[in-house]
């Protein structure tokens, strides 16, 4: 049997791939990037953070801070320059490695106070100093009588994410106003530490040997990895202990110091980080920890090949999995699949690897649910139709040997009376008999038929190539369907025909056309007129049957072709059928090079046309052979 194209394996296979791709692009593309998505990915990214600590860390920074104690004592916010030059004196003889200081000296302390200078003289005793500047349209930096002791000036303009959390930050910035580049305090405090240079590339930054993955194309952007606080974080001691007990000095032995602000209510620059549910971070210590993130080279690199990979793995899997496996396996390895596309992204944070949690399971989950639902809607339909199909065939079947009945009936009714009543006159019998004769022969027929078709479909028989006229096979036709048109006074009007001959199997050939003829009468109303006619056109033959009847529409014309179905107006009608003549007729005269034309309109009436190749007799050849001879 053909396949009608929606079934073609190969074209539900395009069909489902490209739901796939959908679901792809839709979440990959667009759903995994919204806002929305964004802020879960954060989430994500914390939990993780959270979660999973760095198991190696080896700190070598601390922190000098002015604390609340340091600002009590040192006459609060405004002796902040005094406080920070006692610091710096107090750890002068500590061998510190290098002093990063987070308070900004762009302006001048007023006129008459000392503060500058006591400041400068502590500046200049510090070994490998690095000043801040900061980003203000412009890049402020301190004023000259305190950067000529600087050995580098590093900048602590940080721009937290949209949720005022500070997750990265770009290590080198440029103003665009006097396009001057300037790195970020933690870097320079790096290289100053280690007396190295810095290298930059397009992919990454190197500083001494160490290779920060901070490429250009993500603007230099660094994660920072903070100090786990199951670690204590970074040690920090307030000015006002040292200069109480200048012993503490010694924790500053061969230390990189960052010196600033971290009392709480007097700290401009505080940070929220994946750590801290409710206390921010005061700048001094982001700076530290940004510090720690390249001394420790813990670095978090976003991976887009990696993630691209990951989902496209996943989603393909997804796929496979509805393709070839149903129900409960199928739900078992989805669950599969969907844990292993949350806890991928975890695994990868343990490995440093950074791939966006939505962009991978918002796919991940579209893709499970187009598989279940294209198995749920396709497969169910299939079977649907199928079953429907079934029911049909039974039907058919049904009326198969209910037809067959018929004949045989009579011939076994005829049979008994010519047993029971041996004396019947002779015109009695001879007309039984000729009865008997007449239904066996019609019940062969139908046998015949039927056989014959099934096993023309299966591409089992060849067909009979006799030569029949138009007329003959419309004569036939009409005889047998004669007493039906009768019985509902449908006139039946044989109108000219053309001459020609058509090759082929006769018995195959008035099936077809007697079942369009029958079909005229059983879907028309009494006193009707039904109409053959033909002509001959581009060497095919053209028979029309047409009728006044319930006629179809469009939609239903292209259907009438498919095995058992049939219209509602015919069903309606009380007409017994199967809905099976037509596709039988379809295909006997397919096998014969020919086609069916429908034109039909609902109420008014319909016109089936047999189209067949016209059969020229070799005698008829002749004559023409002979005049161009
Ligand atoms: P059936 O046994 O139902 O007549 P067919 O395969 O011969 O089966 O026809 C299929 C369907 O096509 C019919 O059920 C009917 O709905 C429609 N049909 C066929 N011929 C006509 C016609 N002349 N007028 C209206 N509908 C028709």
């Amino acid at each position: 049997m053909a396949q009608s194209k929606q079934d073609s394996p190969s074209g539900s296979l395009l069909i489902y791939c490209a739901i796939f791709v959908a679901a792809l692009l839709a979440g990959f593309l667009y759903i995994g990037r919204t806002g929305f998505a964004q802020q879960i990915d954060n989430y994500f990214y914390d939990y993780c953070f959270r979660q999973y600590e760095p198991p190696k860390w080896n700190l070598s920074s601390i922190i000098l801070a002015i604390d609340e104690k340091t600002l009590r004592e040192f006459n609060g916010i405004r002796g902040d320059r005094r406080a920070l030059a006692a610091g710096l004196e107090a750890v002068k003889d500590a061998h510190t490695r290098a002093v990063a200081i987070d308070v900004i000296l762009s302006d001048p302390s007023p006129k008459g106070s000392p503060d500058d200078a006591i400041l400068e003289t502590a500046l200049s005793h510090t070994h490998n100093l690095v000043l801040a500047c900061d980003y203000n349209g412009r890049w402020e930096y301190p004023i000259p009588r305190f950067r000529r002791y600087a050995a580098a000036i590093g900048e602590v303009h940080t721009v937290p994410n949209d949720d005022a959390v500070s997750r990265g930050l770009q290590l080198i910035k440029r103003s665009p106003a006097d396009n001057d580049e300037r790195r970020a305090l933690a870097l320079e405090a790096y290289r100053v530490s280690r007396n190295t240079s810095i290298l930059i590339s397009p992919d990454d930054i190197q500083v001494g040997d160490v290779i920060i993955p901070a490429p250009y194309a993500f603007r230099y952007n660094m994660r920072i990895r903070y100090v786990p606080p199951s670690m204590g974080g970074i040690p920090k001691v307030s000015i006002a202990d040292l200069v109480e007990n200048p012993s503490l000095a010694s924790k500053f032995e061969g230390k990189v110091v960052f010196a600033g602000m971290s009392a709480q209510d007097a700290v401009r620059d505080r940070w929220m980080t994946p750590y801290s549910d409710s206390m921010p971070l005061p700048g001094v210590e982001m700076h530290a920890n940004i510090y720690e993130t390249i001394a420790n080279r813990l670095f978090l690199v976003d991976a887009p090949l990696t993630e691209v990979a990951l989902v496209l793995l996943l989603v393909i899997a997804a796929g496979v999995i509805w393709r070839y496996t149903s129900g409960l396996t199928a739900t078992l390895l989805s669950g599969v699949v969907i844990v292993l596309a949350h806890v991928f992204p975890y695994l990868l944070f343990t490995r440093r690897l950074i791939v966006p949690y939505m962009s991978e399971i918002v796919p991940t989950w579209l893709a499970i649910m187009a598989g279940a639902s294209w198995q749920y809607l396709y497969v169910r339909r299939r079977l649907r139709r199928s079953e429907a199909e079934r029911g049909r065939y039974q039907q058919a079947m049904h009326f198969v040997t209910h037809e067959m009945r018929t004949p045989l009936t009579a011939i076994q009714g005829s049979s008994e009376l010519i047993t029971r009543y041996p004396s019947m006159p002779d015109a009695k019998r001879k007309q039984i008999n000729e009865l008997i004769v007449s239904e066996s022969k019609r019940l062969g027929r139908m046998i015949e038929v039927f056989l014959n078709v099934e096993r023309l479909s299966a591409g089992q028989m060849e067909l009979k190539h006799d030569v029949i006229t138009v007329s003959e096979l419309v004569e036939s036709c009409y005889l047998r369907a004669r007493p039906l048109a009768e019985r509902k006074q449908i006139s039946l009007v044989i109108e000219e025909l053309p001459p020609e001959h058509v090759r082929g199997d006769r018995e195959l050939m008035e099936y077809a056309f007697y079942n369009l003829l029958t079909n005229a009468i059983k879907y028309s109303p009494p006193e009707t007129t039904v109409r053959v006619f033909g002509q001959v056109e581009d060497g095919r033959i053209r028979v029309a049957v047409q009728d006044q009847g319930i006629g179809m529409d469009q939609k239903e014309v292209r259907r009438i072709f498919e095995k058992f179905y049939r219209t509602r107006r015919a069903e309606q009608s009380g007409e017994a059928g199967t809905g099976i003549g037509l596709s039988i007729v379809e295909q006997i005269v397919t096998q014969h090079g020919g086609s069916i034309d429908v034109v039909s309109s609902p109420g008014k009436g319909s016109c089936f046309t047999l189209v067949v190749p016209a059969f020229v007799l070799p005698e008829d050849k002749t004559p023409q052979s002979k005049a161009s001879a």
